[in-house]
């Protein structure tokens, strides 16, 4: 019996945890490329559903009478709503993924855009301000340079920096979604109740081992934005919002 290549698949999805790449935890644009991996995945996983939907209770059945009645109704409800659901999930989660790459702590690398053009360029985030002007009105920030530990720029507009745009990571999103393609493909045109079972049964596998890599990223961002005990995490940092 073909199954969803579930070993590979289960290997792929835990690749995507927060743990397995300490590295991305500690830039927005590493959160965000992580967060964005994990939403592909979702995606990746509901277009599966959708697609075994048809594999279990294909539409033309319902009108030939072979599986017409209120049973595989029920299965193919339960299934249209798991795709819906795991497709809206991976939107939210895809726009979490924007919001998280504007949300700098501090000793971040971040781009320098303001009015001293000279400067414009990679700068890390060192710190609030905190000349006498800018102690009292606490929104202006400090930046160095790469490597060094002195201030370059003070008195920085957070509107004046964004988030370093890239972090190169190994996330094996893209392949989760191949895997997943090629086995949904390799599925016979109507499956039999057993192997329908048991496909189901491997989808509820994957939708419980993305949620497990949801909660890592979760519990990642959170230590790095309030201090927590993520392995990932060092001493508590203050966040800025960058702009877009
Ligand atoms: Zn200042």
């Amino acid at each position: 019996m073909r199954g969803l290549n579930t070993a590979t698949v289960i290997d792929l999805l835990n690749r995507l945890r927060a743990d397995r790449h300490l590295e991305l935890g500690v830039t927005a644009a590493g959160r965000s490329a992580g967060i964005h991996a994990t939403a592909t995945a979702i995606a990746s996983v509901g277009a599966a559903i959708a697609a075994i939907t048809d594999g279990i209770c294909p539409l033309q059945t319902s009108t030939d009478g072979s599986r017409a009645d209120q049973c595989w109704r029920d299965v193919r409800d339960a299934c249209d709503q798991a795709a819906q659901h795991t497709a809206r999930l991976a939107d939210q989660v895809t726009r979490l993924a924007a919001e998280a790459l504007l949300v700098v702590t501090e000793m971040e690398p971040v781009h320098y855009r303001g009015s001293i053009t000279s400067r414009h360029g990679t700068h890390v985030l060192a710190g609030p301000c905190d000349c006498w002007r800018c102690r009292h009105r606490g929104d202006r920030l400090r930046l160095s340079l790469l490597l060094e530990d002195f201030d370059d720029l003070v008195c920085v507009r957070p509107r004046s920096v964004t988030a370093y745009p890239d972090e190169p990571h190994d996330l094996p999103a893209a392949d989760l979604g191949d895997v997943l393609h090629v086995a949904v493909g390799a599925l016979p045109p109507s499956l039999t109740v057993g192997h329908a079972i048991a496909v189901v049964q491997n989808l509820i596998l994957f939708t419980g081992r993305i949620r497990a890599v949801v909660g890592f990223w979760a519990t990642t961002i959170d230590a790095r934005l309030h201090g927590g005990s993520s392995p990932s995490s060092t001493a508590p940092t203050r966040p800025i919002t960058a702009t877009s």
